[in-house]
């Protein structure tokens, strides 16, 4: 589905590829991500069930094979997965999301590619690239909870790129306009998984409402 993103923005006029995933049980989860009171237990536990969801919806058309099984009945036509698929968490928030995508493909090869956001100008530097071979022929998702200004999106955007991968999907849990705007300007084939896109960013680039750092309140940091 080709979303037309928030009409107060003004920063896009063109369908995006974004997919909001309206799903009750996202958004359910959602709302406890977003409410200050939550505990990081809660937090945790609702960020796997979230993740778990929106990579549902992310591998819909994931690359798959039919073939046959036997039930204590009889044979039966069946389809499992096939292609290769390569997750990447952009470190450290995308951790909190990578068990529940490991735990539908657990095949599925890790990447990681750590970037550390300049508190103060909010510029993403990378640190820590670690991606699995093949990435060109693979189904790549890319994980990273908060798209707020995009700059840490593109930034792993590039390294995947350059390391040769082509179809990549990015699932995250909040976007915020600006983001989604960067991402499509750098990488107008990469899709965008979301359950919602929030009004904007604060000044200091937290996205609004948002739901506040979400490694800290993962970790309880
Ligand atoms: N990262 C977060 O954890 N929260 C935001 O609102 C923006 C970036």
């Amino acid at each position: 589905m080709l979303f037309l993103p928030w009409s107060g923005s003004a920063l896009y006029s063109e369908p995006v590829p974004v997919h909001i995933v309206e799903h009750p049980l996202v958004h359910d989860a959602l709302a406890t991500l977003r409410d200050v009171t939550t505990p990081p237990e809660l937090f945790r536990r609702m960020a796997v069930r979230i993740s778990l969801l929106l990579a549902a919806e992310a591998t819909r058309d994931i690359p798959s094979e039919t073939g046959c099984v036997q039930t204590p009945l009889g044979p039966a036509e069946a389809r499992r997965l096939s292609g290769n698929v390569v997750v990447v968490p952009v470190l450290r928030a995308g951790l909190g999301m990578l068990d529940a995508v490991l735990e539908l493909i657990p095949s599925a090869r890790v990447g990681h590619i750590g970037l550390q956001r300049d508190e103060a100008t909010a510029i993403a530097s990378q640190y820590y690239p670690k991606l699995p071979g093949g990435l060109s022929g693979s189904f790549v998702l890319m994980i990273d909870p908060m798209l707020a200004t995009g700059g840490s999106a593109v930034a792993a955007l590039d390294v995947l790129r350059a390391a040769g991968a082509r179809a990549i999907r990015m699932i995250c849990i909040v976007a915020a306009p600006e983001g989604v705007e960067l991402v499509e300007r750098h990488h107008p084939d990469v899709e965008i998984y979301a359950p919602v896109i929030d009004h904007g960013l604060n000044a200091h680039k937290f996205i609004l409402p948002g739901l506040g750092d979400f490694g800290d309140r993962l970790y309880g940091t």
